[in-house]
């Protein structure tokens, strides 16, 4: 039994709920829900023998013979419990008065903890006990710990699961022949291996999970994914959308008005894009090229082809200010050429709202650019033929969902995203194995490449002259505040302390502030301020983080930059260096340093590509972070690793795809049967 908390008079919540929580809804779920480790309690040494291995966990049996509550140094329920062997004294700090009577004089207990030498003798602290019968049998299986929530006990999963297991199929959902074939073990016994294994288990096998019984779980897990991304594609293709084959009149128009000749590798994607439009099944794509690269000229040429067409495209960006620049860059490229281009935010006045709705709802809004207010239920469109989602990893997967939906229901329309993230190849090929992947790959020319230097703040008045130096130079700069991960309010708070500094250092220079607090109107009139190069130098929180484009800006300065994480450093950094102008990012810190801070500051001196980036980044974090919960809805692999259990992976995905092949009604009872069990009602999240 685990160390109860103290009472307190909070509302009870249902176990149900509770479980629910974790994810375990169904009977399967709770059955599938293994455990992160066992205990041993299979055995029981004497007092003595315990002392002999202090510091390692021992379960002993003895009898109570003193039960008192102490005071000093606190409250806390001391228990003097013996055999034939010696005394051990059980302490409690946390306690219900139920164990006062509980483990009253007399009482036998079975106690499991780590035994240390204390000041009065061998004492446990807060072990794990029960009150057992003389003689009573002990387990002949190790005890599983689960994986756990709030004020859900090891017993009551533990009562859960067993329970559970008495009341589903067992049947196995995979043929023997393939069992026998890859050498699998089979369902049940590799379920009940986990949940009970025997005390002779290999535990080492266990906890590194390459027990055969653990096998077994990854593959049908791995397969379940596989089955379900294969399947999604499937069914995307089989689904309809409008095919938009027209690249005439605007498309022709808009490049020859471009003030600049498109990269080799723009015109190759844009090629990739364009093809896939024409076709009468919905386009799934990413577009992923490094900060800089280009991307938002060929989401806007894709938007042309709906356009041209006869359909709607609309571009949805995670920001407002991103949202606004794209819709003042894209609105003045193709207003001219007699496009109809909507605006629609969340801070829109009702009024405009209306009129915006009204616009797109009619069909005279060709095109559509916005931030989240976009999905909102009042929005309809008329005839809405490709999505464009920009920096698509800052949404979610339902979100997404929701913009694809906004089509009719007999055409799905293509989709488009963007990303500067690359996504690793090994998640790429499981997560988005439904999913085309274009890459800008060289940025556009005449740029300089960004000298990065990381400088102790101790030197601020250097950078600050240096901030001088490039305005009279007829620079811009970027003075980017310190993220403050535990408050807004103070980051705010160092923003305008930051601003103040800098108009009062620097007096004959206009100084701008931005931040996430401000009125959409507001953050409008500094931007623009910024844009048209009124103010020189623009303070910013991290709102300006992700694709803001002004290319006069060539300085950066990024303060406590042991603070931020790589990509955002990089993502950060990304909104210098988009002129001709040579640029230089500084990374200001506060020494010391640790390991990995510098590790991080080192690479983002040492290179600007964002690629190179990324694999040091996932060196640095590891995979399960790289995609985070949202990224991946509740698809996330339980069980099997991506990177060290990649021979499943590979394996899994041929049974899938023959399983998905085979004519066969068992085949197709199998595919039924397999999703069922392992992803239930989950499957909707892997499609989009
Ligand atoms: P990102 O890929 O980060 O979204 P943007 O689309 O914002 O990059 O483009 C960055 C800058 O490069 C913009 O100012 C854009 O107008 C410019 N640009 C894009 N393509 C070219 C090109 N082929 N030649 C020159 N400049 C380009
Ligand atoms: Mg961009």
């Amino acid at each position: 039994m685990p160390a109860p908390k103290p009472k307190t008079a909070k509302k009870t919540v249902s176990n149900e709920s509770k479980l629910a929580k974790l994810g375990l809804r169904t009977d399967m779920d709770l059955v599938l829900h293994l455990p992160m480790r066992y205990e041993d309690e299979t055995k029981v040494v004497s007092i003595r023998e315990a002392c002999l291995h202090g510091g390692m966990a021992s379960q002993v049996e003895g009898v109570v013979t003193k039960c008192e509550v102490g005071f000093k140094p606190r409250r806390q329920l001391l228990v003097t419990l013996a055999d034939e062997t010696g005394n051990l004294l059980l302490r409690f700090m946390n306690f219900y008065g139920s164990q006062v009577k509980q483990l009253a004089e007399g009482t036998r207990v079975r106690a499991r903890g780590e035994l240390k030498h204390a000041f009065f003798g061998a004492e446990m602290v807060h072990p794990g006990y029960k009150v057992v019968n003389e003689g009573a049998p002990l387990p002949t299986v190790l005890t599983p710990v689960y994986p756990s929530g709030e004020g859900l006990s090891q017993p009551i999963l533990r009562r859960a699961i067993s329970d559970a297991m008495k009341r589903i199929d067992w049947q196995d959902t995979l043929p023997p022949a393939l069992i026998e074939d890859m050498r699998l073990s089979d369902f049940e016994p590799a379920v009940r291996l986990l949940h009970y294994p025997p005390q002779e288990v290999d535990e080492s096998a266990l906890s590194d999970r390459s027990h055969p019984a653990w096998v077994r779980m990854k593959f049908d897990e791995l397969l379940a994914q596989q089955l379900s991304l294969k399947r999604a594609q499937r069914a995307r293709r089989s689904k309809g959308a409008a095919a938009l084959p027209v690249t005439g009149a605007l498309s022709d128009a808009f490049l020859a008005t471009l003030p600049f000749k498109l990269t080799g590798a723009q015109a190759r994607v844009l090629g990739e894009i364009r093809a896939d439009l024409r076709h009468p099944y919905p386009m799934q794509r990413l577009l992923q090229g490094d900060v800089g690269s280009g991307k938002t000229v060929v989401a806007a040429l894709a938007a042309t082809q709906a356009i041209d067409s006869g359909f709607q495209a609309a571009l949805m960006a995670p920001t407002e200010i991103l949202a606004d620049q794209h819709f003042r860059k894209i609105a003045a490229w193709m207003e001219p050429l007699g496009v109809t281009v909507a605006w629609l935010t969340g801070s829109l006045k009702k009024k405009d709202k209306l009129a915006a709705q009204a616009l797109i709802e009619s069909g005279q809004a060709q095109l559509v650019i916005g931030t989240h207010a976009l999905i909102q239920d009042a929005v309809q469109f008329c005839k809405l033929g490709l999505v464009i989602v920009d920096e698509q990893h800052r949404f979610g997967v339902g979100q997404r969902l929701t913009l694809r939906n906004k089509g009719d229901a007999e055409a799905v329309p293509h989709q488009l995203m963007m990303s500067a993230t690359p996504i690793p190849r090994t998640l790429a090929m499981t997560y988005y194995a439904d999913l085309e992947v274009s890459v800008i790959d060289e940025l556009p020319p005449g740029r300089s490449p960004i000298v990065t230097r990381s400088i102790d703040q101790n030197r601020r008045d250097e950078v600050i002259e240096r901030v001088y130096a490039a305005a009279l130079e007829g620079r811009q700069i970027y003075w980017v505040c310190p993220l403050i991960e535990e408050s807004e309010a103070l980051q705010l708070q160092t923003a305008t302390e930051t601003h103040a500094m800098l108009a009062e250092a620097l007096p004959d220079l206009q100084v701008g502030l931005v931040h996430g607090r401000m009125k959409a109107a507001e953050k409008q009139e500094v931007m623009d301020g910024f844009s048209s190069g009124r103010i020189h130098v623009l303070v910013a929180t991290t709102v300006i983080e992700v694709g803001v484009d002004v290319p006069n800006a060539s300085l950066m300065v990024i303060e406590h930059a042991e603070r931020f994480g790589l990509s955002q450093l990089h993502q950060l950094r990304g909104r210098v260096g988009r002129g001709s102008a040579a640029s230089a990012c500084l990374l200001l810190y506060q020494g010391p340093l640790g390991g990995v801070a510098r590790q991080r500051l080192m690479t983002m001196r040492e290179t600007t590509d964002g690629f190179e980036i990324a694999r040091k980044d996932l060196e640095i974090r590891g995979p399960g972070e790289f995609l985070g919960a949202r990224q991946s809805g509740q698809a996330m692999l339980r069980f099997a690793d991506l990177e060290t259990d990649q021979w499943l992976v590979d394996q899994a995905r041929d049974v899938a795809h023959d399983l998905l092949h085979a004519t066969s009604a068992d085949s197709a009872a199998t595919v039924e049967a397999h999703l069922a069990r392992w992803l239930g009602g989950r499957e909707e999240f892997l499609k989009v």
